[in-house]
């Protein structure tokens, strides 16, 4: 059984093989006795995990943890035991991919908040995340040992969750396989529809592109663009499923059904293989994608462009170098493998340009796994705007970026926000109202029966502490609001520097909270009106007889607003 496995890490170091079959033996052991729903050994589920994470050409110590990962689950292995025969590394990504299965697909929560729950756990180590995508896509894979209400429990965290996750790494191998095998577990009869559609449709359209290939060979070579490989892949079945609900379900909108795929050696010859096909056939316009010079935010690089092709039949190439084709294929597990690879110092300056963001992420993970610099780089490229922010007893709290202790307590309890007085930050004192970074742990002080203050409103970030404040507010000031009435006062003065300034001053000497003043001016009159709260008839009086007192006021006229 560890024979096809072994062929597979041959791009490993001896010393390092030797741990995997140690790794194998362990988990052979330990699983004895325990059987699939197939029927197979547990042990094949292990075996197959550890090839996929082979065959994206992972570290080591991650075959190692894919081959152990389900011992502290599943069997009587201890954390101890893991530390003494495989030490700190391999036992850490095994911890972690346990964690994640642990977290449950919490009921009522929304797919996208049990996503970046899990993910900020995945986060820790993207190789976490790789060894669950390997686990994940096995189960898949022998999916239909399950019974069907399972499948479809599976089937759908599987594509809210796990295909997301790989298409966020750039792992489109798994994302698409992890999607087409969800497909006719999820919507069986969308499912059979369109195979039943395409079947002839692929027939036509490879005959057609059979026809088109000694052509652009052809033109390729008069051009000297050494052709590494081209050939024509057709669209993933979901992935074609999805575009055809964009276009009506119209088969004749979709390009890409089928679609050449040329590799040529470089950049250069990128452009030079795509100024060919122009040269030949006239490109549709706008859909010329360069996402060479514009890669996609998951690191996706390529050229796409769509061509009015022989008997006008509008074709789709896509253009890319050998490297770029492993990085859209393997995408962040690309990096491990060339880490590995790293020979030639060449390769190391494209390295940097490419998918440079993961590049960071690991850089800085490697230098200080899980502080906030991490998480925050984390956030720019997975969850913009958003930050994670920890209770303490380690739950997840996820809030907009600039959110403070309070919309932090806001979104616990109404009762915690409200009674909400100070707040420790990572163990330290610290102030209600200052921003929150990612990874902080929160511990809201509270003062029974107290009020929130109306000055929150000024730095709170979420609507839900707004709302809650507000509430509590309007609660506790209905007496206060009873008594003060708003008033309109228009006052008719002279045009002097310093009479706004008077006035607003008798307004202050008495506490009244000017709301708005206008000024206007009509036929020499200037006119002041002023809106503020005025608790009773005596203020009222005492006021108007201030401003009287004011040199160039001439008229007073009180008005009721409520
Ligand atoms: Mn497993």
């Amino acid at each position: 059984m560890f024979e096809i496995l072994a062929k597979k890490i041959s791009y490993i170091s001896f010393d390092d093989q030797k741990t995997i079959q140690r790794a194998f033996e362990f988990a052979k052991k330990a699983h004895e006795g325990q059987k699939r729903k197939s029927g197979e050994p547990y042990i094949t589920h292990c075996v197959a995990t550890a090839e996929i994470l082979a065959e994206l050409k992972l570290d080591a110590p991650s075959i190692a943890a894919g081959l152990l990962h389900d011992t502290l689950e599943d069997t009587k292995t201890t954390e101890t035991e893991l530390k003494e025969l495989f030490g700190e590394e391999i036992t850490f990504l095994i911890k972690g991919t346990t964690k994640v299965s642990k977290l449950q697909y919490e009921a009522g929560k929304s797919s996208n908040e049990n996503f970046r729950r899990l993910f900020l756990v995945m986060a820790e180590d993207i190789r976490v995340a790789l060894i669950k995508l390997a686990d994940r896509l096995h189960n898949m894979r022998t999916i239909k040992y399950h019974k069907p209400i399972d499948q479809r429990r599976i089937a759908q965290k599987t594509i809210e969750i796990y295909a997301p996750i790989a298409n966020r790494l750039g792992i489109s191998s798994i994302k698409g396989e992890l999607e087409d095998l969800c497909f006719p577990i999820l919507y069986p009869r969308e499912y059979h529809w369109l195979t039943e559609q395409i079947n002839h449709k692929y027939e036509e359209r490879i005959a057609y592109l059979k026809r088109v290939e000694t052509i652009i060979r052809d033109e390729l070579i008069k051009a000297k663009v050494n052709i590494i490989q081209l050939d024509f892949r057709a669209k993933r079945y979901f992935s074609l499923y999805k575009k055809l609900q964009k276009y009506d379900m119209d088969f004749s909108k979709i390009y890409d059904l089928v679609a050449f795929r040329i590799i040529v050696p470089n950049i250069v010859d990128c452009y030079s293989a795509l100024g060919a096909i122009h040269a030949l056939w006239r490109p549709l316009p706008g859909r010329i994608k360069d996402y060479i010079a514009m890669p996609k935010p998951n690191g996706y690089k390529s050229i796409h462009t769509t061509v009015f092709c022989v008997d006008g039949v509008i074709t789709e190439f896509q253009i890319r170098t050998p490297l770029m084709h492993q990085e859209n294929e393997l995408g962040v597990a690309a990096h491990w493998f060339r880490d590995e690879m790293q020979k030639e110092p060449h390769k190391q300056l494209s390295r940097r340009s490419k998918f440079a963001w993961v590049e960071q992420l690991r850089e800085w993970q490697k230098e200080n796994p899980g502080t906030k610099e991490f998480f925050n780089r984390l956030k720019i490229d997975f969850f913009k705007d958003r930050i994670f922010v920890f209770t303490p007893h380690g739950d997840v709290i996820d809030l907009p970026d600039g959110a403070t202790p309070v919309d932090f307590a806001y979104r616990i309890h109404s009762d915690l926000g409200n009674q909400c007085v100070g707040a420790k930050i990572n163990g330290k004192m610290g102030t209600i109202n200052e921003p929150l970074q990612n990874s902080d742990v929160v511990e809201i002080i509270i003062q029974k029966n107290k009020k929130p203050s109306r000055n929150w409103l000024s730095f709170v970030k979420t609507s839900e502490a707004r709302r809650r404040i507000k509430q509590a507010l309007s609660i506790t000031q209905v007496p206060k609001n009873m008594l003060a009435k708003r008033y309109q006062i228009k006052l008719t003065v002279q045009d002097r520097t310093g009479m706004v300034k008077d006035i607003a001053n008798i307004f202050s000497q008495m506490n009244i909270n000017i709301e708005t003043l206008n000024t206007s001016k009509q036929k020499g009159e200037t006119t002041l009106i002023v809106d503020a709260p005025i608790e009773n008839k005596r203020q009222l009086n005492k006021l108007i007889t201030h401003l009287k007192k004011i040199k160039g006021v001439i008229q007073i006229t009180p008005l009721i607003l409520n």
